[in-house]
C-alpha cells in the first residue's frame, strides 16, 4: 500500500524533530496533502492509525490539511488554482501550464509533549 510506505517517512520525520526537542510524546499532526498527490486521505488515516501504534505518536491525532491545485502559466505568467481536471490557464486559456502546488505530501506542523523533568 502507497499510503503506508509514505507514512513510514513522516514518521521518520517526527522521531527526528521529537528527538531534537527532547519531547516525551507526539500529541499531534498535521499533514498537507495535495488532490494531485495520488493519496487517499481515508487510506491514509488508518495507515497511520496503524503505524502509531507502539510509537511516541501513538496517542497522537492526525490532522489532512487538504491543499488545491495551482497552476502557474508558461505564456502569461499568471497563477491560478484550478479543479482537477482543467488544466488550462485561468487568464489567457494556455494549456502551458505547469502545475506548482497539489502533488504535496508534507508535514506542515507537529505538536511535542515533553515529561517536563
Ligand atoms: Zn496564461
Amino acid at each position: 500500500m502507497h499510503e503506508l510506505s509514505l507514512i513510514a517517512s513522516v514518521f521518520d520525520v517526527l522521531e527526528e524533530n521529537a528527538r531534537a526537542h527532547g519531547a516525551a510524546r507526539v500529541t499531534k499532526v498535521v499533514l498537507q496533502v495535495g488532490r494531485m498527490s495520488g493519496v487517499v486521505p481515508d487510506l491514509l488515516e488508518s495507515a497511520f492509525d496503524t503505524y502509531k501504534q507502539g510509537t511516541l505518536a501513538e496517542g497522537a491525532r492526525l490532522e489532512i490539511v487538504d491543499v488545491p491545485v495551482r497552476l502557474c502559466c508558461s505564456d502569461c505568467g499568471g497563477e491560478a488554482a484550478r479543479e482537477d481536471s482543467d488544466f488550462s490557464c485561468a487568464a489567457c486559456g494556455s494549456r502551458r501550464v505547469e502545475i506548482v502546488a497539489g502533488r504535496e505530501l508534507v508535514v506542515e506542523r507537529i505538536e511535542l509533549e515533553t515529561d517536563g523533568a
